[in-house]
């Protein structure tokens, strides 16, 4: 493909100045930035004409596709108005209006929203939030939380100690905070004639212990519901979370769903927790909650919460937390018009035919392919493991960065698949086509040829 001046005029500008998230920078000594000059729906397009399906949603926060004339116009109408007021001691209409729908949409219980900008900040609140509650109520012992091994909850470093992703934690371990880590009930590891219930059963087994032993100290389990996203798309079944609510209502310890990737949505449902029955005293969400637009995140909590931070200012138990845009009214009003086209369109029932053509397309181009592992599956997002031999599960050595040959490939036939490690995965707008998802099946297919040539 050639690339145009005005392509590679702002690329060669950006390199000079920029410094792009999760990137090795001299990698772009050999590979080309892509400049974006606009977007429609699933589409991307550069300064060259050149189109590329955005089959990762943007980095997971897109829902309706890029450019929604219906949020465009939300936002257009919002900045009329008021685009942004301090949230401490003041409020506007669309963070009333948001909150008031979000409790009406979340597990019941959750009646209270605390507002953010990002989703490591909501973690950090919802942990902060937890450990402060303990202290409140007089157990300032219960300090410490429980992680999921494979889990992933940001980057800022409360978020990042409650992970467990080592490509991004490691180098920075000696500045985070001490955390109790339980093996994970991935089903990628289940045992042969094992299914998906019967493994995460079964793991869950290391969490009851560990909660037995360590509740006297703990404030709170945190957990990515369903899916591992940054953990490489590992999946777990939904009586895990069954499970993991009850063992933390008899031990006396928080549960904080993280949901700022697979909410809305995303997992099948509008949230993951409704398809374990179960209700967080913690839900952070962030992500597609504006549709994919500005950066915003939330938690809610409950009343039991709330009420252990009210009180006369002087006995300084409130929740002294701030960040400077939080709850903006511009990104409020991109997510009322995300939530609109939810009630509007049915997008959960459309979403489920959605996901059987996305499983149906891929399997039809890799279900027998020799270098396939497992294709997996929860609602909206569809993940492919390839590895050098199917048998064995061996993978190749990382130091190869075969996946790079998929990302290139992708690009080269006008797709954005952005491989994580060997599994490259397909979390695409909703408003995505039979047939383009043939597309991204038939492209994903070519790519891990090559990747694994
Ligand atoms: C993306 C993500 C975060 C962090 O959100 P940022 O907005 O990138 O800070 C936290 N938890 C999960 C599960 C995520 O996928």
């Amino acid at each position: 493909m050639t690339r145009n001046a005005a392509n590679k005029a702002l690329a060669d500008r950006d390199l000079a100045v920029v410094w792009h998230p999760c990137t090795q920078m001299k990698d772009h000594e050999q590979l080309p930035m892509v400049p974006i000059a606009r977007g429609e729906g699933v589409w991307l397009q550069d300064f060259d004409g050149n189109r590329y399906l955005d089959a990762v949603s943007s980095w997971w926060v897109n829902l309706f596709g890029h450019a929604n004339p219906r949020i465009n116009a939300a936002i257009r109408t919002q900045l009329d108005s008021l685009e942004h007021v301090i949230l401490a001691g003041f409020t506007h209409e669309p963070v009333v209006q948001l909150s008031e729908r979000l409790v009406r949409l979340a597990p019941a219980g959750l009646t209270r929203c605390f507002y953010a900008d990002n989703g490591s900040s909501a973690v950090e609140v919802a942990v902060k939030m937890s450990f402060h509650f303990w202290l409140n109520r007089g157990q300032p012992a219960k300090r410490r939380f429980i992680t999921l091994a494979n889990s992933y909850h940001g980057e800022t470093l409360g978020a990042l100690a409650v992970g467990d992703v080592g490509l991004y934690k490691q180098v920075y371990q000696p500045l985070l905070m001490d955390v109790i880590t339980v093996p994970s009930p991935d089903c990628y590891h289940r045992e042969a004639g094992e299914s998906w219930e019967q493994h995460s059963r079964r793991m869950f087994e290391a969490m009851e212990h560990t909660l037995a032993e360590h509740a006297h100290e703990v404030a709170a389990v945190i957990i990515e519901p369903l899916v591992q996203c940054a953990g490489n798309m590992r999946m777990y079944h939904p009586a895990y979370l069954a499970l993991l609510r009850e063992a933390c209502d008899r031990h006396g310890v928080h549960l904080i769903a993280d949901e700022i990737a697979v909410g809305f949505g995303r997992s099948g449902t509008m949230f993951a927790c409704e398809q374990a029955g179960i209700r967080p005293d913690f839900m952070c969400l962030s992500k597609g909650l504006t549709g994919g637009y500005l950066p915003l995140s939330v938690v809610l909590t409950t009343d039991e919460v709330y009420s252990a931070f009210y009180d006369d200012y002087a006995r300084l138990s409130a929740f002294l937390h701030s960040h400077s845009y939080t709850g903006n009214p511009l990104a409020c009003a991109a997510a009322l018009a995300t939530l609109d086209i939810f009630a509007s369109d049915d997008v959960i029932t459309a979403n489920r035919s959605l996901a059987a053509t996305m499983r149906e397309a891929v399997e039809a181009q890799l279900g027998d392919h020799p270098n396939v592992a497992e294709i997996r599956q929860t609602g909206m997002i569809l993940a492919v493991e390839w590895v050098k031999d199917r048998r064995t599960r061996e993978c190749f050595d990382w130091r190869e960065r075969r996946g790079l040959r998929l990302y290139q490939h992708a690009l080269s036939r006008g797709a954005l698949l952005r491989p994580i490690g060997n599994v490259v995965y397909f979390m695409p707008p909703y408003v995505i086509t039979p047939g383009q998802l043939g597309f991204l099946a038939e492209v994903a297919r070519e790519g891990i040829d090559l990747a694994c040539a």
